[in-house]
């Protein structure tokens, strides 16, 4: 028996993921099948493993669940991750009026939020990093999103939430850095949890494929992540065009990527002989034209093309999922 990080009873508790086990359940479905060979958090495990730990009780984790998983699955997740990237304007278009949005956007932003902070807790990774004023805030906004996503406060208070949908990176100028061979590929494929100052922001950061969530922690006054699209009070989420984003959460999540690149061209030896037959299974199946239309191999074409642009002034700008053919 252990405390339910949420009801706080003492019950035996469930392996509970940080990114909903149903999103879990999807993109490693579809990740096995079109990426074999895709390696995810960590070099030593492979995209399998979601991160998970014992954290809630049975019915906290079937709370969690009925937040929002369903339609952030069904309007979002799988329109956009279910289908290759590179769409066009019109396509695009055609996705974002199918998104019936609601509440339950917010729920779900919350939901995900709180778990990146209550696992940070029980591992003790926030007491290494954060010093005394921060880890009270950090635990503020963990209090308020909980009273909001058990009901007995109807708001998130200061501790706003943002929702990008990570098209795909094709211009890049970022003076002195250049972009990951592996960004564009790192933005469709891959799960990052983290709480973390970014954009001289405290806040807590979900990567998934496709999308990422951010909760706003400190300062909740206006700052740089307050260019990224926000979760308004009725769930929903302004898409227009391209939006931008702050010059230091690019850095971040190149210097992300860059990490994922290198656990991808040196994955531990038993994962090798794994993603080998795993390829050559998926390779048999496909035909010629499968393979080539793949996720997989748009990416690695888009990654080079930024590979070979990145010196070009552009400007700083990520293709949102309303975006333009441009
Ligand atoms: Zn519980």
């Amino acid at each position: 028996m252990e405390t339910c990080a949420f009801c706080q009873k003492r019950r035996s508790l469930e392996e509970s993921h940080i990114i909903p086990k149903a999103v879990g359940r999807a993109a490693k479905r579809r990740l096995l099948e079109e990426h074999p060979t895709f390696v995810t958090t960590s070099g030593e495990r492979n995209v399998q493993d979601i991160d998970k730990l014992d954290l809630l009780c049975r019915e906290c984790e079937r709370l969690h669940a009925e937040l929002g998983d369903d339609p952030f699955l069904r309007y979002l997740f799988h329109p956009f991750f279910g289908q290759p990237v590179g769409l066009s304007a019109q396509e695009n278009s055609e996705r974002l009026a199918f998104i019936k949005y609601g509440e339950w956007l917010r729920r779900f932003a919350a939901s995900v939020s709180w778990r990146v902070i209550a696992a940070a807790s029980k591992r003790g990774e926030l007491s290494d990093e954060f010093g005394p004023a921060d880890l009270r805030r950090i635990g503020r906004a963990k209090q308020v999103w909980k009273q909001y996503l058990n009901g007995r406060r109807d708001d998130v208070g200061p501790f706003h939430h943002y929702a990008l949908p990570l098209h795909v990176v094709f211009e890049w100028e970022l003076l002195d850095v250049q972009p990951s061979s592996y960004l564009n590929r790192f933005l469709g494929l891959s799960f990052h949890t983290a709480v973390k100052r970014v954009a001289g922001t405290l806040c807590t950061y979900v990567k998934m494929p496709r999308f990422i969530f951010i909760g706003k922690i400190h300062p909740t006054s206006a700052t740089a992540i307050d260019v990224c699209p926000r979760i308004h009070a009725d769930g929903t989420l302004r898409l227009d065009g391209w939006h931008t984003l702050p010059e230091a959460l690019l850095r971040y999540l190149n210097e992300q990527a860059e990490w994922h690149s290198q656990a991808h061209d040196n994955p531990p030896e038993y994962f090798r002989e794994k993603s080998k037959a795993n390829a050559q299974r998926v390779l048999r199946k496909r035909t010629r034209d499968e393979i080539f239309d793949s996720d997989e191999i748009r990416l690695f074409a888009m990654d080079e093309e930024l590979q070979r642009n990145w010196t070009k002034a552009s400007p700083l700008g990520l293709q949102s999922a309303s975006g333009s053919d441009q």
